[in-house]
């Protein structure tokens, strides 16, 4: 492929956020845990399915003047654990950092097991998650000790 094709493929912003190494098949759900629906104001670039040679296929999410907050790069990581934010300005990547899983994921992956505290109709618990193993994800609920993987996050 030559070089002009690549750039026609993924659009250049000026401000905003790139998240590469993308684990192929997931970028809308990256777009989902950004909130960016129809009504996005930005411009939102999507590249799905891009040849990658330590993953062999991979997806890339372009956003346009947006930052992330750890909390969202935590999502991120569940669900990309090889994914890479590189934050733009003026059309130059200025920082590049890879996502990393916390030892303990809080409160964002809801427990399987019905009768587990977190899941409680009347002052439920917040759900804790040690991460046992990072690709393919398991997840170890504190509470219940229930583990969770991948396909049922
Ligand atoms: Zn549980």
């Amino acid at each position: 492929m030559n070089k002009e094709k690549k750039t026609l493929k993924i659009k250049l912003i000026k401000k905003g956020i790139a998240i590469d190494h993308i684990k192929h098949g997931k970028a809308t759900e990256v777009l989902g845990i950004l909130g960016i629906s129809n009504d996005f104001p930005d411009s939102v670039t999507l590249a799905m399915n891009i040849p990658s040679r330590e993953m062999g296929r991979k997806d890339i999410v372009k956003v346009e003047n947006r930052d992330l907050d750890p909390k969202e790069m935590n999502k991120i990581a569940i669900i990309a654990p090889h994914a890479t934010i590189n934050w733009i300005n003026n059309y130059k990547v200025v920082r590049k950092m890879p996502v990393s899983l916390p030892e303990e994921i809080i409160g964002i992956v809801r427990c399987p097991n019905p009768s587990c505290i977190t899941n409680k109709e009347r002052e439920p618990v917040k759900s804790v998650f040690h991460v046992m193993q990072k690709d393919p994800l398991i997840l170890r609920c504190k509470y219940c000790e229930r583990e969770v993987s991948e396909e049922e996050i």
